[in-house]
This record gives structure tokens, C-alpha cells and sequence, in this order.
């Protein structure tokens, strides 16, 4: 059977690994985690960059540094992760479910201005499938009603979104904080592990504080301080060095990951055939394709449970993904009651096929010609 998804391994982890204990350095902000954040920094240009123990956490760091209290509202996507609503509600905020673009499954940018109200306080976009959302309407939105936008960018490291200056710039530095993942499922992984970037100077130091227990030990260290002690709110969300050990070794191959995934996605993207049962995913103008994540799209989950079975009879797991959170167990009756249609027809209708770094392009193109023969289209 091939799988949904398999970790890949550089091979260069476990040398990391074993470097950072035998250097007697195993807790979190040593030399591992410095050279990670460095290189996102660097790389992306995002202001700030901390690593965390996963994105989860990083959501609920930023939730709060936002100083996310009960009677705020948040708009997030319906069509996601629950840790995109969790942060927030465990800060006592009341989540506004937002619904997806019909041809798309990211939040639609032209109906969050009517869920705004007097006690939001921010906006969380989820790239999906690491393709951006529409960032220029959503933080003009937010310059217009003084709210903070916290990008949920798990899926999306190395992805781009060309605004209307032209200018390209990489997710997660657009918002004034974002989250990212590197749980094993995403496209460079440390097992379990994340990552907070900032964006805007207010929040930079504050946020170096939260990530260590509420205290100044980062300043400390620096020399910035003479004493270090308890200054504020926190948890532990620092990562160990082992951890970030392994995350390094995934950096160094990231253009190879990156290519390899793009190259799938691009073959399934040409060798599938669209047609009244099968949609391909859109790629707005303004988004790029990180390679994340490989969709189609079925008319109802009749026929894509159809389809999973047939897949699965040729040796492919093929899965579906998120349930609306609007309707969910924990949040149903919270919800105000209206209908997000496209989120719930993405929870029915979305199927993700095989992609990963070890898949090869015979899988690729024989998972593609059984999808264009599970059904007798005429
Ligand atoms: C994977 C994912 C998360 C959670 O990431 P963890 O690192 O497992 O906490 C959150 N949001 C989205 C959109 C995700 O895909």
C-alpha cells in the first residue's frame, strides 16, 4: 500500500542529534535553534523568529501576545485545523467561523468585513495547501478596523504572495505574527515542532519573554540584563536542542524537498483530467505552489468515497481532511447559526492524494490514470 503521507529523513539528523548532547547543551535556545531561526529569517524576511514545540503552540503564543481575552471575537476559517480555534478559545474568545471561497478552500476575503464587530480583535487566514490567501484585502482590513492579523501558516513554509505592489513576499511575513508546523506530515519536519514569527516590532521582544515562561532568561543571556526574573505572562514553548538538531538537517535540504514535492504536484496536476467529476485545485495569481499538498475535488462524498475505495483496491491511501468546525461537537452550539456552504462542501468533497518526498513519478502518473478511470465520464 502506498501511504498518504511517510516522513522523510536526510540522513543527517541523528549526526545533528548526537552533536547537540555530546556538546552538553540539550535544553532549548542553543546553538541549534539559533542557527534555524537565523536561516528563516534570512531567508523569508521575517522580523522575528522563534521556534516552538509545534504550531499549536505557536498559535496560542500569539493568541497571547494579541492579549486575547474573554468577550473578544477572532474570525477564523471554518474550513481548518482545530488548533486555529483552540488558541483563542482557551484565551476565553468567542470564535467567528468564516466560510471558504467556492473555488477555493481559503477563507473568502470579501465576507469578512460583514463578521466584523466592536470586540474583534483579529483575523487568522490559513493558507491552505500552502496556497496564500488573499493578504492585501485582509490587511487592509485590518489597518481599516485596527485589528491583528495571525497567519496560520502550518502548510505554508516556503510559499509566496505577490500583492498588488508587485512585490512577492513569503507567508507567515505579511501578518503580525504567523505559525508554522513542522509536524511530520508537512513538507520539513522535526516530529513534533513549530515556529512563531513576528512581524511587527511591538511584539518582538515581548514574545522572546512569553516563550520563556513569562521571564527576561533570553535578555539575561544576552547581557541585556543584569538579573533575570518573572516580567510576564508565559509558558514553556521553547523546543529542545534535539529537536532543533533534527529540524536543521531538514533545512539543509529544503530546496531538494522543495522540488521534489513541486515536481509531484506538477504531475498529478497535468495528468489528471478535469472534468464534470474531477476538479483540479486553483492557484489564485497571487499565490505560489509550496508543493504542500495535492487535492482534487469530487461532486459529492458519494463520489469520493467511490473513489477512495477504487484507490485503495490499487494499492493508494488516498484521505480526506478537515470537518467544518462551525458544526463541530465542541463548538456547534456557539456557533451563530449561519451556513458556511463551500466549507462544508470541502469537508464532503476534497480528497488528498499521496505526496511525499520518496513517492515516485510512476506512482504519481499511476495514481493520476486511476483516478481518470474510476469514473465512466463521458
Ligand atoms: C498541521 C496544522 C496545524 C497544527 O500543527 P501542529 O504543529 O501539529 O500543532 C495547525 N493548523 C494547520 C492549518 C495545520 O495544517
Amino acid at each position: 500500500m502506498i501511504p498518504f503521507n511517510k516522513p522523510f529523513l536526510t540522513g543527517k539528523e541523528t549526526h545533528y542529534i548526537y552533536d547537540a548532547v555530546n556538546s552538553g547543551k540539550i535544553s532549548g535556545n542553543g546553538k541549534y535553534t539559533q542557527k534555524c531561526q537565523k536561516f528563516f529569517e534570512e531567508t523569508y524576511g521575517f522580523k522575528k523568529s522563534l521556534l516552538t514545540t509545534s504550531c499549536t503552540d505557536a498559535l496560542e503564543m500569539a493568541a497571547m501576545l494579541a492579549n486575547i481575552e474573554p468577550g473578544d471575537e477572532v474570525i477564523v476559517p471554518s474550513f481548518t485545523f482545530v488548533s486555529t480555534a483552540i488558541a483563542f478559545v482557551r484565551q476565553g474568545a468567542k470564535v467567528v467561523f468564516a466560510d471558504s471561497y467556492e473555488n477555493n478552500p481559503n477563507i473568502d476575503a470579501d465576507k469578512i468585513e460583514a463578521l466584523i464587530t466592536a470586540k474583534t480583535k483579529a483575523i487568522v487566514p490559513v493558507h491552505y495547501a500552502g496556497v496564500a490567501c488573499d493578504m492585501d484585502k485582509i490587511m487592509e482590513l485590518a489597518h481599516k478596523y485596527n485589528l491583528l492579523v495571525i497567519e496560520d501558516a502550518a502548510q505554508a513554509i516556503d510559499s509566496y504572495y505577490t500583492g498588488k505592489d508587485g512585490i512577492k513576499r513569503a507567508l507567515g511575513s505579511i501578518g503580525h505574527l504567523a505559525a508554522f508546523s513542522f509536524h511530520e506530515t508537512k513538507n520539513i519536519i522535526s516530529g513534533e515542532g513549530g515556529m512563531l514569527t513576528i512581524n511587527d516590532d511591538r511584539f518582538v521582544s515581548r514574545a522572546e519573554i512569553v516563550w520563556e515562561k513569562g521571564t527576561n532568561r533570553a535578555e539575561f543571556f544576552r547581557g541585556e540584563v543584569n538579573k533575570y526574573g518573572w516580567v510576564d505572562t508565559g509558558s514553556s514553548f521553547l523546543p529542545s536542542e534535539i529537536i532543533a538538531a533534527f529540524l536543521w538537517a531538514q533545512i539543509e535540504n529544503l530546496a531538494l524537498i522543495q522540488d521534489k514535492r513541486k515536481f509531484l504536484h506538477d504531475c498529478y496536476y497535468q495528468n489528471i483530467i478535469a472534468n464534470e467529476l474531477v476538479k483540479l485545485p486553483l492557484l489564485p495569481n497571487y499565490a505560489s505552489n509550496n508543493g504542500h499538498m495535492f487535492y482534487i475535488e469530487m461532486p459529492s462524498i458519494e463520489h469520493r468515497n467511490i473513489l477512495i475505495a477504487k484507490l485503495k483496491e490499487n494499492g493508494y491511501n488516498a484521505v480526506f481532511h478537515y470537518i467544518s468546525l462551525h458544526s463541530s461537537p465542541y463548538y456547534y452550539h456557539k456557533h451563530d447559526g449561519r451556513v458556511l456552504s463551500n466549507s462544508d462542501k470541502f469537508t464532503d468533497c476534497l480528497l488528498r492524494l499521496p505526496l511525499f518526498y520518496e513517492l515516485e513519478e510512476k506512482d504519481a502518473i499511476n495514481i493520476s490514470k486511476c483516478v481518470n478511470a474510476a469514473f465512466d465520464v463521458k
